[in-house]
């Protein structure tokens, strides 16, 4: 279960400075996936060992103090219903102003931890100047200057010891988890919907703990799965999200409580950004995908159709393409049971453990019949390689150089791998290491 830190907050104030604060180091160590675009607004950090998702609310925020009763009112709202905890900025060279009142008032109804993160407090001068701020009428806030990073320590020292400590227990342990990601409007709740017939009994439906996650056990077409589901996603906005950030992030809890993401798309409207990011969200997070483009019913078919479709998404999607797409229509329920059992495949091979043995029989002719290129005059000898005990495939090569391979390389030997043991749908993770 993954902690999820939310920081809100006026334009300006510095955000998006704290959240790359967070970001950058760990980043630089972790964040190895290649082709992944960074996200502006998503990511993961740590601290002290205990990792947990950032998120930068300010996605599309307009500079005027009016945009209070749009924007900045989503944000919050984003926030309290999707966050384990939230950071609440303001800014002392500005000061108090009414927007922000407004603001700690909708944070302060939310029971949720509010950490009140006074920024750019540069110098000792402002740390007095702060002192302003506790006409909020709050007990504590913390003095930061999220340019420079002084001041995070204590509060991520904070937030973290807060985080909610009762072990979850999952009523569902070892079933797949499967989340339906896509833009409003796709036909997620009519695809969930087509799952559930008159014959089909839902076992069991479970408010998960405090972070109200909906998981429900389907017993279909001789699969047992769960479908996840989250507040943030059944909410009907009372705000219309039609800004691709909000309902994206809406999704960021549901997928990663899953193993495998259905990413929904409108036949009638193709590939676009949005789906993009759910995409990027799946991937950098390591789990299976399924590209379902729906509403298949409406488009006019002559013979290639299918294939130029599925051509243009692939070539949208960047480097890791080895993904199954499906036509399915969710209202005429055609290509359902293929859309589950495609979800199983992917599911088994995310889980897929190639032993050792077998690994370096196959692997090790492939490297001598094509060994990473010379650099400088020296020679990258790969001499042994495993699979990692973890939830998706991640390999590591153990060589004697292994700064000397490249990019270039190692896609090669993630395709290898993936067309010798088949890992369709699924992002492999390579590390290369010194014997
Ligand atoms: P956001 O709109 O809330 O995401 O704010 P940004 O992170 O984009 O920061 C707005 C401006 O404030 C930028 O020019 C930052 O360089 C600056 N800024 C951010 N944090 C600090 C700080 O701690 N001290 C000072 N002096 N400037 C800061
Ligand atoms: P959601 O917002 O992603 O949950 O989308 P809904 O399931 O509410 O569907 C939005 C609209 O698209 C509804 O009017 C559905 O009837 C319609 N719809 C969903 N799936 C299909 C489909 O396969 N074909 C057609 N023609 N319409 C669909």
């Amino acid at each position: 279960m993954s902690n999820i830190v939310a920081i809100v907050g006026r334009p300006n104030v510095g955000k998006s400075t704290l959240f790359n604060r967070f970001l950058e180091r760990r980043e630089a160590i972790v964040d190895s996936t290649a082709g992944v675009t960074r996200d502006r607004h998503y990511g993961k950090s740590d601290w002290n060992g205990v990792e947990f998702t950032v998120i930068d609310t300010g996605g599309y925020e307009v500079d005027t103090e009016d945009a209070f009763q749009g924007e900045i009112i989503k944000q919050v709202e984003l926030a309290v219903d999707e966050a384990t905890s939230i950071i609440f900025m303001l800014n002392v060279a500005e000061g108090l102003t009414d927007t922000d009142i407004e603001i700690h008032e909708m944070l302060r109804r939310s029971n949720k931890p509010v950490y009140i993160v006074v920024n750019k407090a540069d110098s000792a001068k402002e740390e007095l100047a702060a002192t302003e701020f506790y006409q909020l009428g709050i007990p504590k806030y913390y003095t930061m200057s999220s340019a420079t990073g002084s001041g995070t320590g204590e509060l991520l020292d904070d937030i973290v010891k807060d985080f909610p400590t009762t072990e979850y227990k999952d009523p569902f342990e070892g079933l797949p988890k499967i989340t339906i990601a896509g833009r409003p409007n796709v036909g997620k709740s009519t695809l969930t919907n087509a799952l559930l017939d008159k014959e089909q009994n839902i076992v069991t439906d479970v408010a998960g703990t405090t972070r109200d996650s909906i998981q429900t056990l389907y017993n279909k077409f001789g699969h047992e799965f769960v479908l996840v589901d989250t507040a943030g996603m059944r909410r009907k906005a009372k705000v219309k999200e039609d800004l691709e950030f909000y309902s994206v992030m809406r999704a960021v809890r549901s997928i990663e409580y899953s193993d495998i993401v259905i990413i929904m798309v409108d036949a009638t409207l193709g590939w676009e950004s949005q789906d993009m990011n759910i995409f990027g969200l799946a991937q950098k997070n390591r789990k299976g995908i399924v590209i379902v483009v729906n509403k298949w019913d409406l488009v006019e078919k002559e013979t290639n159709t299918t294939r130029d479709f599925e051509a243009r998404i692939k070539e949208k999607i960047g480097q890791f393409t080895d993904i199954p797409i499906l036509f399915v229509s969710a209202l005429t329920k055609q290509r359902i049971l293929k859309t589950v059992e495609v979800a199983m495949e992917v599911y088994q091979n995310r889980a897929k453990k190639i032993k050792t043995s077998k690994l370096n029989e196959v692997m090790l002719p492939v490297f001598e019949a094509t060994p990473p290129p010379a650099l400088k005059g020296k020679y990258v000898k790969i001499k042994y390689c495993v699979q990692l005990p973890t939830p998706s495939p991640q390999f590591v090569f153990f060589c004697n150089l292994p700064q000397y391979v490249k990019e270039a390389y190692k896609r090669f030997t993630e395709n290898q791998l993936r067309k010798h043991f088949g890992f369709t749908g699924v992002p492999i993770e390579i590390y290369f290491r010194q014997k």
